[in-house]
């Protein structure tokens, strides 16, 4: 038999086992506490299923807890029973295709949700939060889906999917589909383009973002299309709304962020870095990474790398007020040196802290920060301004990001010592696997900073030195810009 005809057969021996297939839903929503939900869905293994888990332990049926009347049709339009099976869903009383009906009870998003509503969803005056996990039921071999959006027209629906025309999305995976959060309604948004990836950064309990988030989404917008160049198109979309505490929830392309405080200009130092540094682990942690069942081998870098760019394009961007940022610069040095100098760390090195990521936060978060500046520093006064740490992520990007090849700390040795002209291997064995700490102050003093305090006490200050040199402020300002922040 040539291989053709056994394509063609396979489908009709194997009804739906081998061959995935795409579902379709539309969503009618015109405010209120529920939606409804149109599906058509591929034959299965006999049941309906419902994404289970996150942050919905406290009830025993997790997400099918909010699956209203729901009707099921066979491919004749005759109607299928169900059965229900808990959290996971239905049996159905017929196999084949099937049209399913549905209402959402958006009690989920009414009131505070025990692991946070960043992780359920908040019904607003205006908009609508929510996670995707209780919106989409579907059958075992769905692939990916098609989903439509029916809303007021003044409404805007913002979906981490590709958008096939207006308010028609394509969800590229299940997880895509269920594992994801979306705003629509009224509400404050802005938009980044990073090549062909697109960002929506959504305010759904305020009128608009504070308008510096722009200045530093545009910045961050710049340098992630020049360090990252050829990054897949795709959509990511980012949530901010008040809740008593700071929290956030990453999802397979979108995040939520809570704060008790306003997303104003003041915040920028907060929560706007917040937004730029959980948008940077698209690259850092996202696509440049290393294997996921070693996550956290280098979170050093994932996070502290993440946490010094976040810094960087806020403060270049001028968004942040320059007494704040120069405060934030102090904290963050603070806390490596704190981690460095207390005998509450004693013998934890920087590699060590992975092994607790809250108690040794700062020899992660702090440490890793503290690598990307002077590796940074060291780099730029090195080649006279010619390379940068920039170049060290460009050539990894490269190399591995783009293709998700998964990354080690010899893979960054090598890259920064390649950038570098030479053998950096031994600094990182110094600084990441001893106890030993960087020469931070003198790195400082670099960019025109003195630092002055009492380590130990973590408490420093950052002062400006009282006539820079002209080596002192070119580098400064290659590091801030001229825009004012620092
Ligand atoms: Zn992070």
């Amino acid at each position: 038999m040539n291989r053709w005809l056994i394509a063609a057969l396979l489908p009709l021996l194997v009804p739906g086992a081998l061959f995935g297939a795409t579902a379709t839903y539309r969503i009618t929503y015109r405010g209120g506490d529920k939606l409804h939900v149109d599906a058509q869905l591929p034959a299965g293994d006999g049941k309906l299923l419902i994404r289970q888990g996150g942050g919905i332990a406290h009830l025993p049926n997790e997400w099918a807890t909010f699956v209203r009347d729901l009707r099921v049709t066979g491919g004749n339009g005759a109607a299928v029973s169900t059965t229900a099976l808990g959290k996971e869903g239905w049996t159905l009383g017929a196999n084949g295709a099937i049209a399913a009906s549905y209402d959402v009870d958006l009690a989920y998003a009414v009131g505070k949700w025990p692991p946070g509503n960043e992780q359920s969803g908040r019904l607003l005056a205006n908009a609508l939060y929510t996670v995707t996990k209780p919106l989409f039921v579907y059958t075992s071999n769905v692939t990916d889906a098609k989903v439509a959006f029916e809303v007021p027209a003044d409404w805007k629906v913002a979906a981490p999917w590709l958008a096939s025309a207006s308010r028609q999305f394509t969800a590229a995976s299940l997880d895509a589909l269920t594992d994801n959060s979306l705003v629509v309604g009224r509400f404050g948004a802005t938009e980044v383009r990073i090549g062909a990836f697109d960002v929506t950064v959504a305010t759904p309990d305020q009128d608009a973002p504070p308008a510096r988030l722009v200045a530093a989404l545009q910045q961050m917008g710049s340098e992630a299309t020049a360090m990252f160049p050829g990054t897949p198109a795709g959509r990511y979309v980012m949530t901010f709304f008040r809740a008593d505490d700071e929290d956030g929830e990453s999802f397979e392309s979108s995040a939520a962020l809570t704060s008790p405080y306003p997303f104003d200009d003041a915040s920028m130092v907060v929560t706007g870095n917040t937004v730029v540094h959980e948008l940077m682990h698209h690259w850092i942690g996202g696509m440049l990474a290393p294997p996921p069942e070693q996550h956290d081998s280098i979170a050093w870098f994932t996070e502290g790398f993440t946490e010094y760019y976040a810094n960087l394009m806020v403060a270049r961007s001028g968004a942040v007020p320059r007494d704040l940022m120069h405060q934030k610069l102090a904290n963050v040095a603070a806390g490596y040196l704190y981690f460095m100098n207390s005998s509450l760390f004693h013998g934890i090195t920087l590699a060590d802290a992975v092994q607790k990521k809250g108690a040794y936060r700062m020899g992660i978060y702090n440490g890793g920060w503290a690598i990307a500046l002077s590796l940074d520093t060291m780099l730029r006064s090195e080649s006279g301004g010619k390379r940068s740490l920039a170049d060290v992520m460009r050539l990894l990007f490269d190399r591995y990001g783009r293709a998700r090849t998964p990354i080690s700390e010899a893979e960054l040795r090598a890259a920064a010592s390649e950038v570098a002209g030479r053998d950096l291997a031994p600094w990182f064995e110094k600084y990441i696997h001893t106890r030993e700490d960087l020469p931070l102050a003198a790195t400082l003093l670099q960019l025109g900073l003195e630092l002055r305090g009492q380590p130990y006490a973590a408490d420093v200050y950052l002062i400006n030195v009282a006539k820079p040199t002209p080596a002192q402020s070119a580098l400064r300002a290659q590091f801030f810009g001229t825009k004012g922040s620092m």
